[in-house]
């Protein structure tokens, strides 16, 4: 891992941002490398001030309905990784 790799994830909510139509953007239009377009604009978080477990509650509730049978597979999994993503850790 190298420090300019672009993410397979974003590092806000653990969505899948290796399509760049999934990517967020930067204050300069360009794609972001680290975040998705539900997280980041604009060079911007959209919402700057939600907390960690704000943010895993409504990707529960959106993996829930997008993803019915996974939820109830990977739901834990997935809500779990989030805690460990960059925009939690640092
Ligand atoms: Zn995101």
């Amino acid at each position: 891992m190298t420090e300019n790799q672009s993410y397979k994830k974003c590092q806000s909510c653990a969505m899948s941002i290796k399509k760049d139509e999934n990517k967020g953007l930067e204050a300069n239009k360009t794609l972001s490398m680290k975040y998705c377009q539900f997280c980041y604009k604009d060079g911007e978080f959209i919402e700057p001030n939600i907390t960690l477990k704000e943010m895993q509650e409504k990707c529960a509730e959106f993996f829930k309905i997008e993803h019915p049978v996974m939820s109830t597979l990977f739901g834990k999994k997935y809500i779990t990784s989030i805690a460990k993503l960059e925009r939690w850790t640092q």
